[in-house]
């Protein structure tokens, strides 16, 4: 429980058995898209999907390797995301009232990836067009920059709908991936759960919270998260509408961009399509891809933004988008509940002892928990 900490100091609560997960959706989502901010149940924070924060581990079932074919990848007979074809998969209705026809697993492990041992392998699917995003993306990233596997969290379930500590991921076009991270002295570290990072991309894994002599610093691996978004956003079949975001590990991740003269195009798209919902994203990034077109034909429902380019390459296909929320919405709205919360002084009294570095981390997160306002048209 002390582990919920980083959690509860947001008055987001954490309750055992619980997958506590993240904030609020943003303000541009929910004119449209019917999320329910109090996610599956009671005992699941309002999110938009994510992941745990800071070893925060509740609902995490058994890892990986009680399957038997675990540490060598997926099982055999699970089909290939990147040969298997876009038809295998829709993705009906949107994502926070969804499900999913014909999902594809994420491998366990891939060139360049893993599902994180912690979580439910049975949460593992998407639509083709996500999971071969995704495994193409952090192949690309192993290709240029051996030796560094990218933590992927929760998609959806098999057949989508909901799925515990979310409120989104019911469709297979939600994905939460942990940043890359090094070490001080520069070496991968493989997070094994989400880490909070603060203005400069630096954390803490702290381990247990009372004890300061098992805590490892580390720092953003910008090179690598940057590689990795850059490679999902140039990816067409994947079509990326969302990466939540902080806004302090978005701008790092700009100024990378712009160091390593990555193309202009990417650069302005990722700037598009980031942003900062209620729950900051300060350690995990929430992707969101769009309906395909084959998948609209089927019922899939986008919610809010749809950008120009976006609406052109519909119309090139001779499709239109369906939006949450509009007249051509016939999905069923989720039920609208309260979120529970509890006060900071409440949850951190509940989380127990922590040593002074813990309680100096969590009084500076306060700083970038609101929401920055920086005008941007997609992110408000
Ligand atoms: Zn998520």
């Amino acid at each position: 429980m002390r582990r919920c900490v980083l959690v509860a100091a947001f008055g987001l609560g954490c309750r055992p058995g619980a997958s506590t997960e993240e904030g609020a959706p943003p303000s541009d989502e929910k004119a449209g898209a019917s999320i329910d901010r109090t996610a599956a149940s009671a005992s699941a924070t309002p999110d938009d999907g994510g992941q745990p924060v800071a070893g925060v581990r509740p609902g995490a079932r058994e890892p990986a390797s009680k399957d038997p074919d675990a540490g060598t990848g997926s099982p055999s007979t699970e089909p290939d995301p990147l040969t298997a074809p876009p038809s295998r998969s829709s993705s009906i209705g949107s994502c926070t009232a969804g499900r999913l026809e014909g999902g594809i697993a994420l491998p366990l492990a891939a060139p360049g990836l893993s599902f994180n041992p912690a979580k439910d392998p049975g949460s593992r699917f998407g639509t083709v067009e996500l999971v071969g995003g995704l495994v193409r993306a952090a192949s690309a990233v192993e290709r240029a920059s051996p030796g560094h596997a990218l933590t992927v969290g929760d998609l959806s379930r098999e057949a989508g709908g909901e799925i515990s500590g979310h409120a989104s991921h019911q469709s297979g076009r939600d994905v939460d991936v942990l940043f890359y991270l090094r070490r001080e002295s520069g070496e991968p570290f493989v997070p094994a759960k989400a880490i909070p990072l603060d203005p400069e991309g630096r954390g803490t894994d702290y381990g247990d919270l009372a004890d300061p002599a098992d805590d490892v610093p580390v720092v953003l691996d910008e090179a690598r998260t940057w590689s990795f978004v850059a490679a999902l956003l140039a990816d067409e079949a994947a079509a990326v509408q969302r990466i939540f975001v902080v806004e302090h590990l978005r701008s790092r991740l700009l100024d990378e961009a712009r160091r390593v003269k990555a193309p202009a195009e990417v650069i302005e798209r990722f700037a598009e399509v980031t942003c900062q919902p209620g729950f900051p994203h300060d350690d995990h990034m929430h992707v969101r891809v769009f309906c395909s077109v084959e998948d609209i034909g089927a019922g899939c429902i986008d919610g809010s933004p749809i950008y120009p380019w976006r609406t052109k390459a519909l119309a090139t296909a001779g499709v239109e988008p369906v939006l949450a929320g509009s007249d051509d919405d016939e999905s069923p709205k989720p039920p609208t509940r309260k979120p529970k919360t509890k006060s900071i002084a409440q949850a951190r009294a509940e989380a127990g002892p922590m040593h002074e570095d813990v309680v100096a981390f969590l009084d500076r997160r306060q700083a970038w928990v609101k929401r920055p306002h920086p005008g941007r048209r997609w992110c408000r």
